[in-house]
């Protein structure tokens, strides 16, 4: 796995300001794979203002030719897929399998879909007398966590660039190689020097010199709701704009006549796969007291499959954050039906799969944010109950309604606090605005909806 000793800045390798690193450690076998630069407040202003030099020239780009160039990144991400997905194998320890369909592969799919928005988006519009310019609001902080590594920084940079922002990323410390990787493809797909620009290093230090930043127009950031809140604060205290993607507590809600083996089997691999890092997971299984215990059996069946095919935990603090939650589950009186707190291997980060019944809407399970492979079932008597329960949390990320027919499932969503929702198992779309109601964040990420958070808007009346 290759390491850049140093910080991706208008649009070379440099040196880092200090002397301390980062140890890369893999997941599956606790091995350092790599050492990073902790970039600096130092670090962090030098990326700062070369992004804010590039600034004017990106902006002033004709949109086809960013465009153009967003095409070329695609091109790359795709050429070098497989690198792509051993590295985020490496540092976040997922399944090769699934690293390439999925942390590689989406970011193709959403770095193609901003060449093609970035061609066809009206940056100009007229209203009556007024004709309106849509501009990039200027110089992004982008601050991205480690569970879907690379999707994180598309997320934020193909919308970035699209819009003829310049941007500095800082991502996470667990995962820096699959993020100098990014920069290396900026670098190859002929993107101007300083538009985009990388500081690796610690959330407190460099991601905090970044949000602080006066230079910095636009703090984008994903992570914890706690990270986020402080963020939200500074970013409130300059008048600086601020998205943030932060946790969830989606739920998977079965109405009366759904198809339940279906509904629960990808339920159940919604939140096994990436090992339950995903903060969109549907980690709370909604099932009406008639066909409870079925869905019960059914769940802890497919768990069960699990076994072995799931990765481990991202690192040392969660493979203990998330075995203390299953241990609190127990403790609080629910039922294990499947998997358990204890480490299921000697080594590396593994968390059995694990599935409790008679869970109870108050019971902490059921309200935090585990970011493990750990479903939760809770029991229903009506539809008025299933909502009250679906939306009894501070989140409202994510969530999936399964019933007979389309038009029940889709009456049962409209009433869901929540940014998205699966309707009968209904596809991924890279196009589809993505974000939360509630505590789940402020801003929307990708499609045309994405793009719009990148951009501010100029009435001229004629
Ligand atoms: P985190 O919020 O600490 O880290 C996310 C990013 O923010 C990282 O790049 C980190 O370096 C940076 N950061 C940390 N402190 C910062 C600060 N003071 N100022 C600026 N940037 C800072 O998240 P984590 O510790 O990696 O994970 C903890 C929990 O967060 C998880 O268990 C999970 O519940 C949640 N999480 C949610 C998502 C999501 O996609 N919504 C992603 C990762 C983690």
């Amino acid at each position: 796995m290759k390491a850049h000793d140093g910080m991706y800045i208008d649009g070379d390798w440099r040196p880092a300001a200090g002397t301390e690193s980062i140890s890369v450690v893999n997941p599956a076998d606790e091995q350092v794979i790599g050492q990073v630069p902790a970039g600096t407040a130092e670090d962090v202003d030098a990326a700062v203002r070369a992004a804010r030099a590039a600034l004017p020239g990106w902006a002033a780009t004709p949109p086809a030719e960013r465009a153009a160039r967003l095409a070329a990144l695609r091109d790359v991400l795709a050429a070098r897929k497989e690198e792509i997905a051993e590295t985020v194998t490496a540092e976040l320890g997922s399944p090769l399998e699934f690293s390439r369909l999925v942390h590689a592969g989406v970011p193709i799919a959403v770095a193609g879909s901003y060449a093609e928005l970035a061609a066809e988006y009206a940056f100009e519009e007229q209203v009556g007398n007024s004709r309106v310019l849509l501009e990039p609001v200027g110089v992004v902080g982008a601050i991205t966590p480690w569970n879907y590594p690379l999707h994180q920084i598309v997320a934020k940079a193909g919308p970035a660039l699209a819009a003829g922002c310049t941007l500095v990323l800082k991502p996470a410390e667990d995962t820096p190689l699959t993020a100098q990787l990014f920069a290396e493809a900026v670098h190859e797909a002929g993107i101007p020097a300083g538009v985009f620009n990388l500081v690796t290093g610690l959330g407190p230090v460099a991601g905090q010199a970044l949000a602080e930043h006066e230079g910095v127009d636009l703090v984008s950031f994903t992570g914890s709701t706690a990270v986020g809140r402080a963020i939200g604060a500074t970013a409130g205290a300059a008048v600086k704009r601020v998205a943030l993607e932060l946790g969830g507590k989606s739920a998977n809600v079965v109405l009366p006549g759904a198809d339940l083996a279906k509904a629960v089997n990808v339920g159940v691999a919604n939140v096994m796969s990436n090992t339950g890092q995903t903060c969109s997971a549907w980690t709370r299984l909604l099932v009406h007291e008639d066909s409870y215990e079925e869905a019960v059996g059914l769940a802890a069946a497919a768990a069960a499959k699990y076994g072995d095919r799931i990765g481990p935990v991202v690192n040392a603090k969660q493979h203990e954050r998330v075995r203390g939650y299953i241990a609190k589950g127990v403790a609080e009186g629910a039922r294990l039906v499947a998997g358990g707190p204890e480490a299921p291997r000697e080594h590396g980060y593994y968390v059995s799969p694990t599935v409790f019944a008679d869970v109870t809407p108050e019971m902490t399970i059921a309200q935090e944010e585990i970011f493990g492979p750990v479903l939760s079932i809770l029991k229903y008597r009506d539809e008025d109950e299933a909502v009250r329960i679906a939306n009894g949390t501070v989140y409202g990320l994510a969530g999936a309604v399964w019933a007979a027919d389309e038009e029940t499932a889709v009456a049962f969503a409209r009433r869901l606090d929540t940014g998205q929702v699966d309707i009968n198992g209904g596809r991924f779309n890279p196009r589809a605005p993505f974000g939360g109601y509630k505590q789940s964040g402020v801003g929307r990420e990708l499609g045309a909806h994405g793009l719009t958070e990148y951009l501010q808007t100029k009435s001229l009346q004629l």
